[in-house]
């Protein structure tokens, strides 16, 4: 870990918490840096939160997915009395809705079953290449756990329960050898959350959480927490406040807060740290279900929690940013759509058009423009919807991206054109003539109209490459399809976005870290949370879920 170089600092330190002045508190707090003023004030509530702990654990976790789960398990099999809380009314997280695809390796019992090679260094050389963008950035001390953890961590899946379907996926992302295995959906459709869409990653949390439940965890649900509280003389984090039900109280955590709250995506003010253009048209893949809205790395900043690996966020690769699928909905994002049976349905509105063939629609910006080739998923197409286009009250981000397709083309994808297909209410229009199409367009996002006869240019010149079989603009291979026959349609497809690759700096315990590289006595962050590793989803929150729930039970608890 990097060494505090601040010490020289805390002359000024000291004159700005003057309140503040037992020697205690200023040599931890002048190393937290710009954390120290944050302590000041949290240890001004400090002796009130005390005098009103609610309730007591070793370990208190935040985030009932992927990492918390794994993270309370873990600590209840050292030893340490657990609570977890989660926000929402049940667990699971993103993760209840992945499509289970698990990234672990290193020579685990199945790959050897299967014949696969592997091992801990190879997994630690593959996801540190410097030839692959998910790799190339990320921390090397991170990795190495990460590599060391996968036979284990596949081991204490397997021993509690969880089933993977013995097939070989893969080599995958930066992987040289097929480390992909799926886990075995939940058996309940009820408890799917979107059944009928292969959501196999149910069969990860369900069980996960069925084990932490029989192990003892106490698993809180609708409990939202909203701050985290540190000892104002030691610098020690002692708990959390949380709101439930209207009320707030405070949760007591002798040994350790572990925030495994999901990651930043759905919250624009923070997303935009990393790339001022994902401004508020990018919807997240997983709403309505789950909003990662940052609530645990801004409770752990106000305690001077520093990012790490930030480059991460921002690379060319397109696990941070994604093509919607599921066109005519609000959140269309690849794998995951709900069905009128999901509980989410009511909030989702529509189920929403799968695309089978993008050459059965020309896609256009806020300003009724094409903007690139509609066969392409690649990171030009995202940079392309994201371009400026030359609304003076909107520099930023590039306004919702449309589908305009016509009834050949619905009739060639066999779509259903209405609910609860699609969602008319700003997601979803149709009118006899593409000008007419144009006027109808009305969404949140869609600031100004989009000109009728813009809109009829762009399908008018469009059709002309169909008739020349060249895309003279954008090179899409063989337009084979003209727009011609009514009714037209508009479906909303703005690029979605998906994983959180950056987060808090964690060392390799998953203890977090400021600004001046001093580690937050008793705070762990693991999951999307956690920053400096880029491998998308599943395995690294597992991983390090675990990591962090071994190393706070085996702490020294409050007294
Ligand atoms: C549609 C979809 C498909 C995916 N498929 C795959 C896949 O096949 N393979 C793969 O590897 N990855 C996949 N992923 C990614 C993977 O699901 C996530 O990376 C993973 O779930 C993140 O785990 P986590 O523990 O960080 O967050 P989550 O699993 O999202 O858990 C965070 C929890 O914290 C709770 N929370 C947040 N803030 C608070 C707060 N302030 N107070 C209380 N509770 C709070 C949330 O309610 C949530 O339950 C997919 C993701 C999506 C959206």
């Amino acid at each position: 870990m990097a060494k505090n170089n601040n010490s020289g600092n805390s002359k000024s330190i000291q004159g700005k918490n003057i309140s503040v002045s037992r020697r205690g508190f200023l040599t931890r707090g002048a190393a937290a840096g710009v954390g120290a003023a944050a302590i000041a004030t949290a240890g001004s509530q400090e002796a009130e939160a005390q005098a009103r702990w609610a309730r007591t654990a070793d370990v208190v976790i935040i985030g009932a997915g992927v990492a918390g789960l794994p993270a309370a398990i873990t600590a209840r099999d050292n030893g340490a009395s657990v609570i977890v809380i989660d926000a929402n009314y049940d667990i699971g997280g993103r993760g209840i809705l992945s499509g289970g695809r698990l990234h672990i390796g290193g020579g685990h019992a199945l790959q050897q079953k299967l014949n696969v090679k592997d091992s801990a260094d190879q997994v630690f050389l593959d996801w540190i290449r410097h030839d692959h963008a998910d790799s190339r950035y990320s921390d090397r001390d991170l990795v190495r756990v990460f590599a060391d953890e996968n036979v284990p961590t596949y081991d204490f899946l397997v021993a509690n329960g969880v089933k993977l379907i013995e097939k070989l996926v893969g080599p995958e992302q930066s992987s040289t050898v097929p480390r992909t295995f799926l886990t075995v959906e939940w058996e309940n459709p009820a408890e799917i959350i979107a059944p009928k869409r292969q959501r196999n990653g149910s069969g990860l949390v369900r069980q996960l959480a069925l084990k932490a439940r029989e192990k003892g965890a106490e698993i809180l649900l609708k409990h939202r927490m909203t701050k985290i509280i540190r000892d104002g003389r030691s610098g020690r984090v002692q708990g959390i406040a949380v709101t439930a039900e209207g009320k707030t109280f405070n949760i007591r955590a002798l040994k350790g807060v572990i925030l495994a709250t999901g990651g930043h995506t759905g919250n624009v003010e923070f997303r935009r740290m990393f790339d001022p253009r994902l401004t508020e048209e990018y919807q997240q893949a997983c709403q309505p279900w789950v909003n990662q809205d940052a609530s645990g790395e801004i409770a752990a900043m106000e305690h001077g929690a520093a990012l790490w690996s930030t480059a991460n966020q921002t690379t060319e690769t397109a696990a941070a940013i994604t093509k919607t699928r599921h066109i005519g909905c609000q959140w269309g994002y690849s794998s995951l759509a709900y069905e009128p049976e999901s509980p989410m349905f009511k909030f989702a509105r529509a189920v929403g058009l799968t695309v089978k063939d993008w050459q059965n629609v020309v896609m256009v910006n806020d300003r009724g423009k094409r903007f690139w080739n509609e066969l392409s998923g690649d990171y030009d197409f995202f940079a392309a919807a994201m371009q400026w286009n030359g609304d003076p009250k909107k520099l930023n981000g590039g306004g919702p991206i449309w589908a305009i397709f016509d009834a050949e083309g619905a009739k060639r994808e066999k779509w259903i054109t209405q609910p609860p297909h699609v969602d008319p209410a700003g997601y979803f229009f149709q009118a006899d003539t593409i000008a007419e199409l144009a006027t109808k367009i009305k969404n949140p996002h869609q600031h100004r109209p989009i000109p009728g006869n813009v809109l009829q240019d762009s399908i008018t010149r469009f059709n002309g490459f169909v008739d020349a079989g060249k895309d003279a603009d954008f090179n899409r291979p063989k337009p084979v399809h003209k727009i011609a026959t009514p009714p037209f349609f508009a479906a909303w497809s703005t690029p979605i976005l998906h994983d959180a690759l950056t987060g808090l700096r964690t060392n390799t315990n998953s203890e977090v870290v400021d600004l001046h590289g001093k580690v937050i006595d008793g705070l762990y962050a693991a999951g999307e949370a956690q920053g400096g590793f880029s491998q998308h989803g599943l395995a690294r929150c597992l991983v390090f879920g675990r990591v962090a729930g071994r190393h706070a039970a085996k702490r020294r608890a409050i007294t």
